[in-house]
């Protein structure tokens, strides 16, 4: 029963065909025998989970659709009582006094939480390595990265531990363990779910997003999380109408434009031609092509970079050692006392970020850097409404190659200039669903990516939906 969707689960208990408690133990089974070898979870909360599971089965909590199954959530995500590291030795000891916002909902909704799972250092990363707790590794191939920030929670879907995740996308991290895992992922529009309780890296870019095994169930899990909350002042106030209305609709006449640019810079030859491919499926669906263009799309990363290590320099001041989590034992100054804390307690990507986001922040250099990078910033939202008036939605790869062997990383460009394709939509703030569209090297999955303007999350998935159910007969 473990490798089956949130939908097939919701059918399953609600036909009593198993328990919640007899589910979520099937789950913890698997996490008992699988997750020494992949390390998706930092944090198990086994004892909490089955107490959900319980009140589910014993009609105490919402029969919504999430009620009763089990779900995994990404360690920069504030959960009361329970430990949140940001995978990182600063917050090792860290246990948030409050929920998240998408913790209260899941909570009201009846989900079982089965724990915290790993992640690059505060979300900095593209392999999930970067972590005090080391490496997560793909279970489609242990000797491969399961993609990052967010790869705790891809791998743990994956390995069938949990049956879908919270994770959070800065530039990529939920779309690309998506894609590197064979799974789904979607970042959806700045301001529809709130970040109050995501512990924040670059706050004027990142979501917090589900990862699935299919489009249906990342559309029920965004229905679960999605809403106005007046604790983030970026929350965006409007109605949300369920994700999945319309999901089966088709995409005849859909016309989906498809940016040359993303085909072009530095693209793995197999990858290329599963997206073409699937747009081509597309086509044969009754969606209508059309070529458009990002003529700026090569100066969208090094100014992410920019302004993620700004924002990241300033939101990580307040580890001082004296409010949060890590400090040092030896120090005889309060000088020293930072110093020393900070240094001892972040890791050397995170310490990186720091002094790059510093020096672009300096009075010498803002104008130079900063300012520079939001123009940029200002300037693909416009290159994408410019390119929505010609077509609805786009379609485009979400990383240059399939997942990286493990340790690959002593080349940090790689990661960096990696995060080409999925960085656009989080500088645009607008959302893209990261899906599998074939296998490429070594049998490992390519993940596609749709890419629509603000708020048009249904379209995406429909479209999704559609390529993902094509060729099948009957009701999915
Ligand atoms: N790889 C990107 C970075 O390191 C994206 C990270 C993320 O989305 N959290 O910044």
């Amino acid at each position: 029963m473990i490798n089956r969707s949130v939908y097939e689960h919701y059918i399953a208990l609600n036909k009593r065909e198993y328990s919640s408690v007899e589910l979520t133990k099937a789950y913890l089974e698997q996490i008992e025998k699988k997750d020494k070898k992949t390390g998706a979870f930092i944090t198990v909360t086994a004892d909490g989970a089955l107490d959900a599971a319980k009140k589910y089965d014993e009609g105490k909590c919402r029969k919504s659709v999430l009620a009763g199954i089990p779900v995994a959530i990404k360690d920069n995500i504030c959960t009361k009582g329970i430990k949140t590291t940001c995978a990182s030795k600063i917050l090792q000891d860290f246990i948030p006094p409050y929920d998240a916002f998408v913790i209260e909902k899941l909570k009201a909704e009846g989900a079982v939480i089965m724990g915290k799972t790993n992640m690059d250092e505060f979300g900095m990363g593209s392999t999930t390595e970067k972590s005090v707790y080391g490496a997560t590794r793909n279970p489609l191939d242990y000797n491969r990265v399961p993609g990052g920030s967010s790869g705790g929670s891809a791998a743990a879907i994956a390995e069938n531990e949990v049956a879908y995740a919270l994770g959070s996308d800065t530039g990529g991290s939920v779309r690309q363990p998506a894609a590197f895992c064979g799974l789904v992922g979607m970042k959806t529009t700045y301001g529809s779910v709130s970040r109050y309780g995501l512990v924040a890296y670059a706050s004027s870019l990142e979501q917090i997003c589900p990862l699935s095994r299919t489009v249906m169930d990342n559309a029920l899990a965004l229905n679960g999380i999605v809403g106005h909350d007046r604790r983030d002042s970026t929350s965006v106030c409007r109605k949300y109408s369920d994700f999945t209305i319309g999901i089966k609709d088709g995409v005849k006449g859909l016309k989906i434009g498809i940016p040359k640019e993303f085909f072009s810079i530095g693209i793995n030859e197999s990858i290329k031609t599963a997206v073409w491919l699937a747009a081509k499926e597309y086509e044969k669906m009754g969606a209508e092509l059309v070529d458009v263009s990002l003529p700026n799309l090569n100066s969208v990363l090094p100014a992410y970079y920019i302004l993620s290590c700004a924002e990241a320099s300033s939101n990580l001041a307040r580890y001082d050692g004296i409010r949060y989590g890590y400090r040092t034992d030896d120090y005889i100054s309060i000088e020293e006392l930072y110093r020393k804390s900070r240094s001892e307690g972040f890791g050397w990507e995170v310490k990186k970020r720091i002094m790059l986001g510093t020096m672009v922040l300096s009075a010498e250099y803002h104008n130079q850097y900063y300012k520079k990078a939001l123009k940029v910033k200002n300037n693909i939202k416009t290159e994408f409404n410019n390119v929505f008036d010609k077509c609805q939605i786009i379609i485009a790869p979400v990383s240059p190659s399939v997942a990286y062997k493990i340790g690959g990383s002593e080349n940090p460009m790689r990661d960096y200039l990696d995060d080409i394709y999925t960085v656009p939509a989080n500088m645009a703030g607008i959302p893209a669903l990261s899906l599998p569209c074939g296998v490429g090297e070594e049998e490992m999955p390519i993940g596609m990516q749709l890419i629509g303007p603000a708020f048009s999350e249904a379209l995406l998935y429909r479209a999704g939906y559609a390529y993902e159910n094509r060729g099948k007969a009957g009701d999915i």
